[in-house]
């Protein structure tokens, strides 16, 4: 394969090109030269599919303080108040700075429009019909690509955090682009790679949330909390051979009802506020109701979209009707089929309100980052709002130079044929781990089940670092670089990676789920169905050491 010169030195290297890493990108110092890499194209991620909109308190009869009280009780007693009210205070600026960059949120009258949202107290969610994601990323991508300081590099896969041994200071990171793994050297790298909805067989999350973020730096040495929180979206399209394409919360905001075979609202058995009730509640009911109704075999119920006015429907949710109609589904004659899927990890690696991680030059931000604003459950319409208010914090970011690093020895290597070999082993374990996910660490868990997926996940882990495929994701010194010359090995390697991933972000979330003996908001533990006074704290980790609260 031939490889386009990469330049590798930066004052800043982002990982991702979500709402999160491209916003980032534009807020940075313009005097600074910013990598932007991506594993994907640049719009592929989370950021482009979201439907519902983004939160913020802006409308006259709403405020800041609404909003804060709604993102905390939603939160149930775990987000961080500072970093909430960081959050809703600045909501307004990063709305205006959307809407001067050329955002089209939807109108009304010369207003912008809002819709109400499950346990938002006014309507406050501004949207451009279904698909306010990919207006907001349609509009970053545009400004980032004018942006003569940064370089965009898609097809780019972060392997490896390059952290120096004397300074414990992150330095840049490896790099697998066009058949070469090579290291890029930066004062500061900042991971906006999304979430890890992968993990689990049921997903709303596109194919690149694969929680690479949580696990590079958590192999970094960097402390990760809250990972046992995942928040499970009620309803997403459950159709044979169809994606768990979202049917958005913004449709029950509407007026859409939750209902069974019979047309029933059972919602309302579990939840005074029926399908407008917290995303755990009403996903944990729907689960309830399907396992009592198990002599029938049903795995979904159904969201009637019919109580609403079809001038409504056509008018906010063009993409649903478009997705529905090509899985067979006419919304305006008949029920959506939906069932839970995980959709939003609340968890991620511990940030301050700076974005910093616990390691020198290593910044978190948007999915991956764990910044306090969500808690254990997050409220609906926050993640995009947080991606651009932390991601704005980075303008003050100050970068010291790199030293640069010594001559880079490249090593040709052919490992094509044990590769190979090795492929299907990799693919197994990849195709296995998801449904192990689902049942033991997805909506309901509990100790002896945890500790079986723990075990099990645990020689996966070994199974896979000690193939040859993994030796240069792990075994790489900074300053090699090697080249492959078929064009196959690129794929492997990111399989091999993303897998390796994957197995490392599930080992977290188990052994997180194990720890907190509790349930709170995205964690339920069938053997501790009650919130503790107790575990009103983080969960944070670094390396094998689980801790309550603090960590040293
Ligand atoms: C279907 C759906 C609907 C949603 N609707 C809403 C909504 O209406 N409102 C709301 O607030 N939130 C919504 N969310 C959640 C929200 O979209 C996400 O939390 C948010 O977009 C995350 O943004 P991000 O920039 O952190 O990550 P993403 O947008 O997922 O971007 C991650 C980026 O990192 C790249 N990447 C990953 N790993 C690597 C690697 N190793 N090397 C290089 N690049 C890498 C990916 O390719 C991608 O570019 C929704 C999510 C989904 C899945």
């Amino acid at each position: 394969m031939e490889t386009k010169g990469l330049k590798t030195q930066f004052d800043i290297i982002v990982v991702g090109s979500g709402a999160a890493g491209l916003y980032a990108a534009l807020c940075l110092p313009p005097h600074y030269r910013v990598a932007l890499i991506t594993k994907d194209t640049l719009k592929t991620g989370a950021s482009d599919w979201a439907q519902g909109g983004i939160a913020a308190a802006i409308a006259p009869e709403d405020s800041p303080q609404f909003h804060q009280e709604d993102t905390l009780k939603a939160g149930v007693g775990l987000c961080d108040e500072s970093a909430v009210q960081f959050l809703v205070d600045h909501a307004g600026t990063a709305i205006q700075s959307l809407v001067e960059m050329g955002v089209a949120f939807d109108r009304k009258g010369n207003n912008l429009a809002m819709t109400l949202e499950a346990a938002h107290s006014r309507p406050r969610v501004l949207h451009a019909a279904d698909t306010t994601g990919r207006a907001i990323v349609t509009t970053l991508m545009e400004k980032v690509i004018q942006r003569p300081n940064i370089e965009t590099i898609a097809q780019a896969i972060a392997l490896q955090l390059w952290i120096d041994p004397q300074e414990k200071r992150c330095q840049g990171l490896s790099v697998l682009y066009e058949g070469q793994i090579q290291w890029l050297q930066a004062g500061a790298v900042i991971l906006a790679t999304g979430g890890g909805g992968q993990v689990y067989a049921q997903t709303t999350n596109p194919a690149v949330s694969t929680g690479d973020g949580v696990a590079l730096a958590w192999r970094a040495g960097a402390i990760v909390r809250d990972l046992e929180f995942f928040q499970f979206h009620p309803t997403a399209l459950t159709k044979p051979n169809a994606p768990h394409f979202l049917i958005s919360e913004a449709v029950r905001g509407e007026g859409a009802h939750l209902v069974d075979t019979q047309g029933r609202r059972f919602a309302f058995d579990y939840h005074p506020s029926g399908e407008l009730a917290p995303r755990d509640v009403v996903s944990r009911g729907i689960c309830h109701y399907l396992q009592s109704q198990s002599k029938s075999s049903q795995s979904n119920v159904y969201l009637d979209l019919r109580p609403i006015e079809p001038e409504r429907i056509r008018y906010r949710f063009p993409n649903i009707i478009r997705v529905c109609q090509k899985w067979g589904v006419d919304v305006f004659k008949e029920p959506i089929p939906v069932a839970p899927a995980a959709h939003y990890w609340m968890g991620g690696v511990n940030v301050d309100l700076n974005n910093s991680t616990s390691i020198k030059g290593l910044y978190a931000i948007g999915e991956t980052a764990s910044t306090g604003v969500h808690g254990a459950n997050r409220l609906a319409s926050n993640s995009l709002l947080e991606c651009l208010v932390f991601a704005a914090q980075l303008s003050k970011l100050n970068v010291t130079s790199v030293v640069p690093m010594k001559q880079t020895t490249e090593r040709v290597i052919n490992h094509e044929e044990q590769w190979q070999q090795e492929m299907p082993q990799i693919r197994e374990i990849r195709q296995a781990l998801p449904p192990l996910m689902w049942q033991s660490a997805g909506i309901s868990r509990s100790q002896t089940v945890l500790q079986e997926a723990i075990a099990q996940v645990s020689v996966w882990q070994n199974q896979l670092k000690s193939l040859s495929v993994s030796q240069p994701i792990f075994n790489l010194l900074p300053g090699q670089s090697v080249k492959f010359k078929e064009a196959e090995t690129q794929s492997y390697l990111r399989t091999c990676s993303e897998t390796l991933n994957l197995l490392d972000i599930a080992y977290l979330i188990l052994k997180s789920s194990l720890f907190r003996t509790e349930s709170r908001g995205g964690h339920y533990r069938q053997d501790y169905p009650q919130p503790s006074q107790a575990w009103q704290q983080h969960t944070l980790v670094r390396g094998d050491c689980w801790s309550q609260g603090d960590i040293d």
